[in-house]
């Protein structure tokens, strides 16, 4: 029986890192992860698609070598740069405040967690245990499943490139393989059931964004309803023609979303309460039972490994009676398509509804000078204000473009202290960069 402070429960973003930051503060953490460290994130999700997204577009720019060898690299790279990190958190893992065991976690009681033959009691306990995908019970899909049917994390170690991809959903996720896959050379298909990609992106940027990337080769279906997949090919139902549509394709993914990871967690063992998102929170991270805390994607309210991160933080914090002043309503997010799009705040609609003065701000990349020099001329900003006065505040701010999160991390870091408009124009940019198009959008 291991006696400790804090047990978390997975090593992911939301746990590793608070684990760090617990024993940072002079407690004594036990965590338990039944895979790899690192989580999603490291191992199927964050890292592993960007390194796959940069080898994709070097090779698109550069068409130096056949495509199918090409993504041979490119997939071993990647798993260089997930091992290379896993070991970097093993290591910082291995703190003497900080005991990782590897197994399944399960609850005894509110205060007891068995790992395998291993058994902790643990005065607070965080439940970090992430998210897995989600698969619509569709014929085809849900079991048995079709040979050509594939998830994001089969994907991300696909021994061969598929000539042909189709995409069941215009989510981040599956917006990042379509470009990845079309930056390979394959021919790509998206089947989105709603009218416009990324619903929870500003919607001016979310149509410029799907208008560049169908530019660009990818195939975008909007309004078409998925009914089923039949072999290689996925039946769907077109709302605006009326009409049955078919796609054939090598691959299938299945792109509609993550369901909270709560199995064999025993969570009524210690009264947890949960519903399909995830588990039930209040705005410190903290279930109906008393010091038991769910942050990251298991509680399903922001499913960014950053936001993981924060959460934790702030749970420790409220552990440890620290107060902070992380403002989870200001949460950046970027989708890793080529452009990239990235966001903070409130979108165009959002402010619409709760300022009946806001005001919109635009800037152009094509009349940037780093956007000319380095051929990223395709591209908008969009800061959002609280009012017409001149000390209007800035509430939102959405791009599409070449190093779209460096220009929104500026404006999240500004946001977190309620800076103008006006004194934006007072901090001097370096030129030349793409954030001055802040500056151009702000002088507007
Ligand atoms: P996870 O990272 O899922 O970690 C949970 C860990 O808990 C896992 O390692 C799991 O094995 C372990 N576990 C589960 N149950 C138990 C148990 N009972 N006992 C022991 N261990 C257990 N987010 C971004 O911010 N930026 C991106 O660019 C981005 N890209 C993504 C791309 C893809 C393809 C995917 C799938 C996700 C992406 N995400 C991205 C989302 C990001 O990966 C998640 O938001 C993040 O990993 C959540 O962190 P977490 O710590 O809550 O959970």
């Amino acid at each position: 029986m291991i006696e400790t402070d804090i047990m978390i429960i997975g090593g992911g973003p939301g746990g590793y890192e608070t684990a760090l930051y617990a024993a940072g503060k002079g407690l004594k953490v036990v965590i338990a992860e039944e895979r790899e460290v690192g989580g999603t994130c490291l191992n199927r999700g964050c890292i592993p698609t960007k390194s796959l997204l940069h080898d994709a577009a070097h090779a698109s720019l550069c068409n130096a070598e056949p495509q199918a060898e090409a993504f041979k690299r490119a997939m071993e790279r990647k798993q260089q740069v997930v091992a290379g990190l896993r070991q970097g958190i093993a290591t910082l893992l291995s703190n003497p405040a900080i005991t990782l065991l590897q197994g399944h976690a399960a609850f005894v009681d509110p205060k007891t967690v068995s790992i395998g033959e291993e058994t902790v009691k643990a005065r607070h306990v965080i439940i970090a245990t992430g998210s897995k995908v989600k698969m619509p019970p569709l014929p085809g899909i849900k079991e048995p499943r079709s040979p050509y049917v594939f998830t994001s994390d089969d994907l991300l170690c696909a021994p061969t490139l598929p000539p042909t991809v189709c995409v069941i959903g215009a989510g981040v996720i599956g917006l990042e393989m379509a470009t990845m896959f079309r930056d390979f050379g394959c021919k790509v298909d998206v089947v989105e059931f709603l009218s416009e990609c990324l619903p929870t992106v500003d919607g001016e940027i979310a149509r410029r964004l799907r208008k560049t990337l169908e530019k660009s080769g990818i195939k975008i279906h909007l309004s078409c309803q998925v009914r089923e997949v039949n072999g290689n090919e996925v039946l769907y139902f077109n709302t605006k023609k009326k009409a049955e549509e078919r796609i054939a394709s090598d691959c299938i993914l299945v792109a509609t979303g993550r369901a909270p990871q709560l199995d064999g967690l025993q969570l009524a063992a210690a009264g947890i309460r949960y519903d399909g998102h995830g588990i039930l929170v209040n705005d410190d991270f903290a279930t109906d039972v008393p010091e038991i805390y769910a942050i990251g994607d298991v509680n399903g309210r922001q499913m960014l490994a950053h936001a993981a991160t924060a959460q934790g933080r702030h749970a420790v914090n409220r552990i440890l009676g620290i107060e902070d002043r992380i403002r989870f309503d200001i949460m950046p997010a970027a989708v890793f398509t080529r452009p990239e799009v990235a966001s903070v705040g409130l979108t165009e609609d959002c402010a619409n509804a709760q300022y009946p003065d806001y005001t919109v701000h635009k800037g152009f990349y094509r009349s940037n000078g780093k956007a000319q020099a380095i051929e990223a001329t395709e591209g908008l900003v969009k800061l959002i204000c609280d009012s017409k006065q001149p000390n209007a505040k800035i509430v939102g701010c959405h791009v599409m473009g070449a190093n779209a999160a460096a220009i929104v991390q500026e404006v999240a870091a500004l946001m977190n202290f309620d800076v103008t408009l006006e004194q934006l124009m007072d901090i001097i940019h370096i030129h030349p960069t793409l954030n001055e198009i802040l500056l151009q959008a702000a002088s507007v």
